[in-house]
């Protein structure tokens, strides 16, 4: 499926997610045209793929995004404080900011300070009262242990694949509450949803298959080839 979608405007590219039935929910469509993707990618910005960032980083093809705010959407209703690992671009931690709305909180994570800017940049362009107001904040910090001055959350989205499903990371979840995350090494990937129901009780589910950048530390990052 990786590049059909992909359109010539914001509009079109989430129409052609739309008729694909990749975006199913109202608030997922609304969050996805309120936020341009031109805003967020350098190149091409409405082709159904992945796209360069530098520092060996991407933003996320449209139809992953998407997928990830649809398995995540019953978590992020108003007023939701969510939690974007490796935030990257800054793209989907808009998006989350848009579903929670004003009363509502998303907390970007990223460990290239560069792309921390870069994301506070792109923001700034059409959000910037969401900077000020902090419904969007931006950290510099290792993700692989969540952000726990801010926890817990009612999801989080992990935006790079990890080895495993990092305890700490499910420690910071609310009950109820529900993660995203890509698992998996070079030969193979796929996204598990974790639920944690009111009682605590956390249950893993596999999806689709999956390609991204691996969840990590700056060097190994870097030297990636
Ligand atoms: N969701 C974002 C970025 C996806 S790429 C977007 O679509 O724009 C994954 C990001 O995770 C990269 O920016 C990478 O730098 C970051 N990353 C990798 N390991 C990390 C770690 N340990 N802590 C925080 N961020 C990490």
């Amino acid at each position: 499926m990786a590049w059909r979608c992909s359109g010539v405007s914001n509009a079109d590219l989430v129409g052609r997610l739309f008729d694909a039935k990749i975006i199913q929910t109202d608030s997922v469509k609304r969050a996805m045209l309120a936020v341009d993707r031109a805003n967020f990618s350098k190149f091409k910005p409405y082709e159904d793929r992945p796209q360069t960032l530098g520092y060996n980083s991407t933003i996320s093809a449209p139809h992953m995004h998407a997928t990830a705010l649809e398995g995540l959407a019953p978590f992020l209703f108003p007023g939701a404080k969510v939690l974007d690992v490796g935030s990257g671009s800054g793209y989907l931690t808009v998006c989350m900011a848009e579903m929670v709305g004003p009363e509502g909180k998303a907390v970007g994570v990223e460990h290239i300070p560069e792309l921390v800017d870069l994301a506070k940049q792109n923001t700034a362009k059409n959000h910037k009262e969401y900077l000020d107001q902090g419904r969007v904040v931006y950290h510099t910090a290792d993700g692989r242990v969540g952000f726990p001055q801010e926890a817990p959350y009612d999801c989080i989205h992990v935006g790079a694949a990890a080895d495993s499903l990092y305890e700490e990371l499910v420690g910071q979840l609310k009950a109820p509450g529900r993660m995203f995350i890509p698992v998996g090494g070079r030969d193979g990937q796929a996204i598990y949803v974790i639920d944690k129901d009111k009682d605590g009780r956390v249950t893993e589910k596999k999806t689709v298959d999956v390609w991204y950048v691996p969840l990590t530390d700056v060097g190994t990052q870097y030297s990636r080839r």
